[in-house]
């Protein structure tokens, strides 16, 4: 491929003598759970994010399982409080919520920027409702004026599913200027899989609050529910961060905002260069990072063979959203077939339709340090040649 969608090893390069330091320091201190190094990945994390706490935790979903299970043994939720989550997320949001017998609302995002928005969570609410999940897809911040008045009003929790925008920044009216994502609600999840803006080698993930009590729950539920050792005072998991991805993240934690730059960029370029009326491209605002950079076209399948013969990497984020994935074919009533439309060989149910549309329509384009801005107009040139009968 003269233009892979992504390769992890072009990504770590400019890390790897650090990042091999790292390692070895890690092997020889002897030290292989908990330590220093964790310590202070959370601070320069809390410290980061602009929040009192972070925790280091096994993974992404991890991280969103200890924020509603910390909020369940805090007496914050109860078994069977519904949750509004935008459908068109990765299916780790929503199994976060349905493993711990919470009920996940799914909403249609806005169309436009395929984020949750007020409008939609508004009329989505009922009595049960007790928080919010919003979701930053693809490094876009989910957060406006509406949302953050409604969780006010009815007093809900609001909890960030970051995983994919570490180092974005909302400049939302009524969020007192730019704030990070990741504190702009009570809790937050980050994910360091290997392809998110900032990676592991591994697997690795974060939880940030400000909330004292939050923080000491999560931390103990990640360790057992042990409070001091032997001294167990919740019936916990182990869903530690290790030493070892941590020192791994410490290397990688100062060049966020530089990772994330060097993907505005190339986003930049996508917009001022792709001008194919076949394609819609993502709108732009400033505190997006682009974890991907997601157009969406009616002629998919075609776009991808023309793709693929001009040696240009891509991919689909998500191809089937959760409400229509086999584990979930009992949970949101089996959508009837007689109305199933085809777009390009995937359904579409009308079940929920705006996340139907985008799943079956949306296509990544490549953005990370495997792609050069020369690469990025070459991509668009080939784009915009792109003529299908
Ligand atoms: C990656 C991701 C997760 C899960 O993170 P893992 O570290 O892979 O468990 C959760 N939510 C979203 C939106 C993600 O992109």
């Amino acid at each position: 491929m003269r233009y892979p969608f992504l390769d992890l090893a072009d990504v770590n390069r400019p890390y790897m003598s650090e990042l091999k330091a790292a390692a070895a320091r890690v092997i020889d201190s002897g030290r292989y759970i908990g330590g220093e190094e964790c310590s202070r990945f959370e601070a320069s994390l809390a410290a980061m994010t602009g929040t009192e706490f972070a925790i280091g935790v096994s993974n992404g979903l991890d991280a969103l399982r200890l924020i509603l299970a910390s909020y369940l043994c805090m007496g914050r939720l109860h078994q069977g409080d519904q949750i509004i989550v935008p459908a068109n997320t990765y299916i780790a949001s929503i199994l976060a919520i349905t493993s711990l017998g919470l009920d996940a609302r799914l909403v249609d995002p806005d169309p436009v920027t395929s984020n949750l928005c007020g409008d939609a969570v508004k009329e989505a609410l009922t009595p049960q409702t007790r928080a919010i999940m919003t979701v930053h897809l693809y490094g876009r911040p989910a957060i406006d004026k509406q949302l953050t008045d409604l969780v006010r009003e009815h007093n809900l929790l609001l909890i960030e599913d970051n995983a994919q925008a570490i180092g974005a920044a909302a400049h939302t009216a009524g969020i007192n200027g730019s704030r990070k994502t990741g504190a702009l609600g009570h809790a937050a999840a980050f994910s360091f899989y290997p392809t998110k803006n900032t990676g592991a080698l591994g697997d690795a993930g974060a939880v940030t609050t400000s909330d004292a009590e939050l923080a000491h729950t999560v931390r103990a539920l990640a360790n057992y529910g042990s409070d001091i050792r032997y001294h167990n005072i919740f019936r916990g998991f182990n869903c530690r961060m290790d030493p070892m991805q941590a020192a791994l993240l410490n290397v990688k934690l100062p060049h966020v905002s530089e990772e994330n730059n060097l993907r505005r960029e190339l986003a930049a370029i996508y917009a001022s260069q792709i001008n194919n009326p076949l394609l819609r491209l993502p709108s732009d605002e400033p505190g997006h990072i682009y974890h991907q950079y997601v157009i969406h076209t009616s002629r998919r399948a075609e776009l991808m063979d023309y793709l693929t013969a001009n040696s240009v990497g891509h991919d689909i984020h998500y191809p089937v959203p959760a409400h229509l994935q086999p584990c979930y074919s009992n949970r949101w009533s089996a959508p009837g077939q007689q109305h199933a439309t085809d777009i390009e060989g995937y359904l579409i149910y009308d079940r929920l339709p705006v996340t139907e549309k985008l799943a079956a329509t949306c296509l990544s384009l490549p953005i990370s340090r495997s792609t050069s801005p020369e690469d990025a107009k070459e991509i668009a040139t080939i784009l915009n040649r792109f003529e299908p009968d």
